[in-house]
This record gives structure tokens, sequence and C-alpha cells, in this order.
């Protein structure tokens, strides 16, 4: 994605250069970057946003950056692979699954993916309308199921769960695969019964829900999800803690991911380097940017839950920082 931009300052500057047989002003280069997100109401889209914010106010380093929203994680390792985007926020499970060629990358492997960092937790969320009579995980069958847009890291968690618990589309009345901005309304207005979301807390799209219907999130804690847990590295046990939402006041067990941000080795070494330089050198500023920033280390971040090897742009400033050897 890079374009060779001559500036109007620039251009008058080549052209008065010309007029006075004088060498041409060096053309400015701008390198413009893509980065994928995820859903509006979830929180990928912020991380996106946020980090373009923080690019684009350093000053000379002609990166330009814009971090639309997409279809969520698998969807933003394909426009990756494909050159659509240049970076993108992806859940660890994905990030995994993409470089080793396993789960829906099933002899794929994409070699050439390579990490930048881990920022905040993702807990599979399940919310179901309280009308519903679901209270535990196996209650979803027989219900109207959104299991997420296909490209969605949602989508590929519950087909984790799924295949644990013996389960296909037939499980569900209805298996719908509403996006994520879609999936609190289609829940509100009865469409739907429970949503599944694998995202930061506190996030739009669950106090959307739980602010407009009876609502509430389900435990994820029985044999099945243990045995995920037990089985793949990169799942964990984890709380959505209670109070953050209306009507949820205790804490809920369940499992999950963590969100990490990905490129490719074609990535220049420059431009990964100046992004992370972006948000690292204005962490505390970063970090506020979002709730589930919140506890967020940068040491960790480098160092933990990746399975891609780290991009070297990235691992010069990190080594620079002295956060990995
Ligand atoms: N984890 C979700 C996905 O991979 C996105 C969550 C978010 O947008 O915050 O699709």
């Amino acid at each position: 994605m890079k374009r060779h931009v001559f500036s109007a300052a620039t251009f008058s500057g080549v052209l008065l250069g010309a007029a006075m047989f004088a060498t041409p002003a060096v053309a400015e280069e701008e390198t413009f970057i893509t980065i994928g997100t995820g859903g509006q109401t979830g929180v990928y889209y912020v991380v996106g946003q946020s980090v373009c914010r923080l690019v684009n106010r350093m000053e000379d380093a002609n990166v330009r950056c814009n971090a639309p929203s997409t279809g969520g994680s698998v969807a933003n390792v394909n426009g990756i692979k494909s050159g659509e985007l240049d970076m993108g926020v992806v859940q660890s499970d994905v990030q995994y699954q993409a470089f080793n060629g396993t789960g829906n990358f099933e002899g794929e492997p994409y070699e050439n993916l390579r990490a930048v960092f881990r920022a905040h937790g993702e807990p599979l969320t399940i919310l179901a309308r309280a009308d519903s009579g679901i209270e535990v995980l196996d209650d979803l069958k027989g219900k109207r199921f959104n299991i997420g847009n296909p490209g969605s890291g949602q989508r590929n968690t519950m087909e984790v769960v799924m295949g644990a618990k013996g389960w296909d589309m037939d499980t569900f009345s209805l298996a719908s695969q509403l996006d994520a901005a879609e999936m609190a309304s289609a829940l509100s207005d009865n469409n739907i019964d429970a949503m599944a979301y694998v995202v930061g807390h506190p996030n739009g799209s669950i106090q959307e829900a739980t602010t407009t219907v009876d609502s509430r999130l389900i435990p994820l804690n029985d044999e099945a999800i243990q045995g995920i847990v037990d089985e793949y590295p990169y799942y964990s046990k984890s709380v959505i803690p209670g109070g953050l939402y209306k009507g949820n006041d205790e804490d809920v067990e369940t499992f999950g991911v963590a969100a990490t941000f990905v490129t490719t080795a074609d990535a220049s070494d420059e431009v990964v380097y100046t992004t992370v330089k972006a948000i690292f050198d204005n962490f505390d500023r970063f970090k506020k940017l979002h709730p589930a920033f919140a506890n967020l280390e940068p040491e960790d971040m480098v160092s933990s839950g990746l399975s891609a090897p780290l991009h070297d742009g990235a691992a010069r400033y990190y080594r620079e920082q002295g956060w990995i050897e």
C-alpha cells in the first residue's frame, strides 16, 4: 500500500526549482496503511481507530493510517493475506490457527503472518434474552442463536465449542449469522434468543442489548468447555466481571482468548516500527482510549499470547526498550 505523494508544497518547490534550474526538492513519500478491525460496536474498531490516531499525529513519520470496520478476525487474516489490509486485530486462537494451518485454516499455514503485540482479553460472551429460558450452554439447543458472521472470530470460536459439544447448525431452531453490529438489535427485537460475541468488556454491543431488553450473560463452565481449555494452549478460563451491564451484577465464568495485533512479513520494518512507536511512546494516552485497555502492560503485551513470530520492525522497537532480548 505504498504510494508516492507529491504535496502541493513539494510540487511548487519542484516547479520553482525547475524554473531556477536548481536541484528539485526531494519528493515527500507517504505510506498509507489500512488496519482491519471488526464491527463498529466492538472493541477492535476502537483499537484500530486509536492506533491510527496515534500514528497519524506522529510528526515526520509520513505514515497515513485508516482502520475501517470489517467482518472480524478471520476476515482480517484473509485481508492481510490478499494484500487488502496491512495489519489487523485478530483473536489469539485465530492467529495460532492461521499461522499453523489448523482449524478453519487447516492445511494452509500462513507462514508470513507476523505478530505485533497482544492487547486486551476477550471472553466468549453469550448473552440470552431473560424470557428465552436459557440459563446454561446446553439450553441453547432448539433456540434461535446467532453463531456469528463467517469471517468473525466468534464464529470461529463457536465452531470449536460446537465441535466439542457434537453440535451442528441443526442443533438450533435458527442458526443466524448476523454481523456483530446487528446482533444487539436482533436480540432486543426478539428475532433471536441469544447471541455469541468474543469481545473485550465493556463494549457497546452488550451495553446496547442489556439496556434495551432484559438479558443475561450465560456461564460457560461445563465439561466440554474445560476440555477445550485443557486441549488448546490459546484458550484459558476467564470471568466477565459483574456490574458492567444492566441486570448482570454477578461475575460470570467463561473462557476466552486475547485480542492481538498482526501483520505480514512483507510489511516494511519502518512502517511497523513507526506504528508500535506511536502506540508505546504514547501508551498512557492509548490506555485511556478504551476501558478494556486499562490493565495492559507493555512488557506482557509483547512477550506472551503470540503464536506467530514478532515482526522485525516491532522487535526492533521492543529491543530498544529492553522489553525483549
Ligand atoms: N473478536 C471479534 C472478532 O474477531 C471482534 C471483537 C471486537 O470487534 O471487539 O471478530
